[in-house]
């Protein structure tokens, strides 16, 4: 195999997702560099595949990068991989991959599963143009900083969501993006219990609670873009926004409404989703 690094896409659940040219790959380097090699290790093996592993992961990632350059440098083939899906996309890799671009080296693209197009593949939303956001702010204060700064955004946005926070993601976005808005969410996908749910955000959030397996497995959330906001309406929203971060929601919402002419009630509606929350 000619000497590169191979960027290889696994399986996010079905183990037959893998291509043919990625078992070849990796079957056929030198060594594959795994986010963890225990579980890589286990579906190299249900592949019959021997290659030798090396771990490559978020903590190591900056130590290891020129030792795995020295060995492609010199002639070897390596394959990187992570836990499930396509590398670097919410997973290590971008140091190694920017660094061998930067020596010259040749990095192939070995393409397969991603959650994100996945789900985008079958949300039924606008797909012409959308936005990868990956994880959210884990601290409540800074994911609904995050989802306030992408309410107007206008494309589809793809988020991942780890079970434990799904929950008061989607209850933020309810909030924040408006309960109407549209939205698709997709559980274990490819996996035995593959579960969708789509509609408003409202609707979602409601079908997952009521769904008794919805505490478990893994997410991806797909959100249509917002309609199109008149300018002013924006210029409305950031005097709501400064006068709101520094008063109380009342006193914001009532200059507001003195100085951009907004009735007080919706300068009130506004300078609620504002208000400051407790975690900072
Ligand atoms: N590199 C991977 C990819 O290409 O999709 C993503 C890795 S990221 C660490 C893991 C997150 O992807 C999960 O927390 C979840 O949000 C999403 N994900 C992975 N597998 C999934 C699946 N089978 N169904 C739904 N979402 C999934």
């Amino acid at each position: 195999m000619a000497a590169a690094l191979y960027v290889v896409a696994t399986p996010i659940g079905n183990l037959d997702d893998i291509s043919s040219r990625a078992v070849a790959v990796l079957r056929g380097v030198h060594l594959v560099a795994a986010e963890d090699t225990r579980r890589t290790g286990r579906l190299l093996e249900r592949l019959g595949v021997a290659t030798r592993l090396s771990a490559l992961h978020e903590h190591n990632e900056a130590e290891r990068v020129a030792a795995l350059l020295d060995r492609i440098t010199a002639g070897e083939s390596v394959a990187l991989v992570s836990d499930a899906g396509t590398p670097l996309v919410s997973d290590p890799g971008y140091r190694l991959v920017a660094a061998a671009r930067e020596r010259g080296l040749a990095v192939v693209a070995v393409p397969g599963c991603c959650a994100a197009i996945a789900a985008l593949s079958v949300a039924g939303l606008p797909t012409d143009r959308f936005r990868f956001e990956g994880f959210l702010p884990a601290r409540a204060a800074a994911r609904r900083e995050r989802l306030k700064a992408l309410r107007h955004e206008p494309d589809t946005q793809v988020f991942y969501e780890a079970v434990h926070r799904i929950g008061e993601t989607l209850a933020d976005l309810a909030e924040i993006f408006g309960a109407e808005r549209r939205a698709f969410l997709a559980r274990e996908l490819t996996k035995l219990h593959e579960t969708t749910y789509g509609g408003s955000l409202a609707a979602v959030r409601s079908a997952l609670v009521a769904d008794p397996a919805g505490d478990r497995g893994e997410f991806t959330i797909v959100v249509a873009g917002a309609e199109e906001v008149p300018a002013g309406q924006l210029e409305i929203e950031r005097v709501v926004a400064v006068l709101a971060a520094e008063l109380p929601p009342s006193q914001a919402a009532t200059l507001a409404a003195r100085l951009t002419g907004v009735p007080r009630r919706e300068a009130y509606r506004l300078a609620s989703r504002h208000a400051p929350t407790d975690d900072g």
